[in-house]
């Protein structure tokens, strides 16, 4: 199937995409994934009430955020499936999806807002208790009231650990650093700031063997890499920081992605290294990752694309 625009991914990012380009007479067609790299709607999909996204004072439920996202993309003309993209071909124009389902689809420009999966621990007793006490998200979840004055552990030892850390500081009467070597991987800047905020210990040499509680996050039982002892530790609320993967699997080799596999676009831009495919939202953001960024890199993808296309001599 031959298509003007087609977006993959249909988290904020891809939605918002899908909206503006929809408006602009592009009509768009969204791949809104399946399983590759999460599910239709993104990672707001398995979350619960969003605090920080503009307009909604009281809150929002993350689906319920998603759902308007997509009944407004739909409303101005976007069309979207429920399906992966498994292979990208951006050698050539138009460019060449496979679906997952086996059909062939080109499109003059690409929009990828594939999104990443954070990278979670491996432990029945994590399924059991996500979102009630364990989260993978200080920013979007550290003010909640159920974290507020109380023990916080946040797991991992890069910079992005220390920050989550350093951003529960505000809300936490006690923030747990929880690391499984005896030296953490962060720059050192970030390391003096942890270890001199007097908020924050840092346990090392431990990792979590299971997450303790019945209904809400009581507890972890910790095991020391050292010694082999295990003790389990009062915990009010878990952060996981132990990484992010972006979704570019499908890409093999027909973009430029950095070293940590996210797509690399122009500064200020949603340019990618081919003219005419765009990325926009956390497959290209390791940085802020929040709702409201890869929302605005949608629009900003859209209009490149709009651009683009017009300049190509395809007219929206
Ligand atoms: C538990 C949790 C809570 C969060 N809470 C907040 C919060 O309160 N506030 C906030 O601002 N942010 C929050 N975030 C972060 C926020 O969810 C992300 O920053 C945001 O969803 C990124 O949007 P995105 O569109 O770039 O990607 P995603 O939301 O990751 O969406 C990616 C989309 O791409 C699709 N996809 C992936 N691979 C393929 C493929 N091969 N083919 C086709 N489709 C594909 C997926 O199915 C999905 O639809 C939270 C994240 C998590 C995990």
């Amino acid at each position: 199937m031959k298509e003007k625009l087609i977006i993959i991914g249909s988290g904020p990012a891809g939605l918002t995409a899908a909206i503006y380009a929809a408006r602009a007479n592009l009509e768009p067609f969204i791949f809104e994934g399946f399983q590759a790299g999460g599910i239709p709607g993104g990672q707001l999909m398995i979350t619960t009430v969003i605090e920080n996204f503009p307009g909604f004072p009281d809150g929002i439920t993350g689906p319920e955020l998603m759902a308007n996202m997509r009944e407004q993309a739909i409303r101005h003309g976007a069309r979207m499936i429920v399906d992966d993209v498994l292979e990208t071909d951006c050698s050539a124009r138009p460019f060449t999806l496979l679906s997952a389902n086996g059909e062939t689809f080109t499109a003059d420009a690409l929009i990828i807002a594939s999104g990443a999966v954070a990278r979670r621990l491996p432990l029945d007793s994590e399924v059991r208790l996500w979102g009630h006490g364990i989260s993978a998200c200080a920013t979007c979840d550290g003010s909640l009231p159920v974290f507020r004055n109380r023990e916080l552990a946040v797991i991992g030892g890069g910079d992005t650990a220390i920050e989550e850390a350093l951003h529960l500081t505000q809300f936490a009467s006690k923030v747990y650093l929880i690391h499984r070597r005896g030296e953490l991987r962060a720059s050192r800047v970030m390391q003096k700031r942890a270890k001199t905020n007097p908020k924050i210990e840092i346990l090392w040499n431990k990792v979590v063997e299971e997450f303790a509680g019945d209904k809400m996050l009581s507890g972890l039982r910790l095991r020391d890499t050292v010694t082999g002892e295990s003790s389990v530790l009062p915990m009010a609320g878990a952060f996981e920081a132990i990484g992010h993967v972006p979704n570019t699997a499908f890409l093999k080799g027909a973009l430029e992605l950095n070293i940590l596999g996210y797509i690399v676009t122009r500064p200020g831009s949603t340019a990618t290294s081919v003219a005419g495919v765009f990325a926009a939202g956390d497959v290209q953001d390791h940085k802020y990752r929040q709702a409201v960024t890869a929302a605005a890199s949608g629009c900003m993808a859209a209009k490149e694309a709009e651009m683009w296309l017009r300049d190509q001599g395809f007219e929206g």
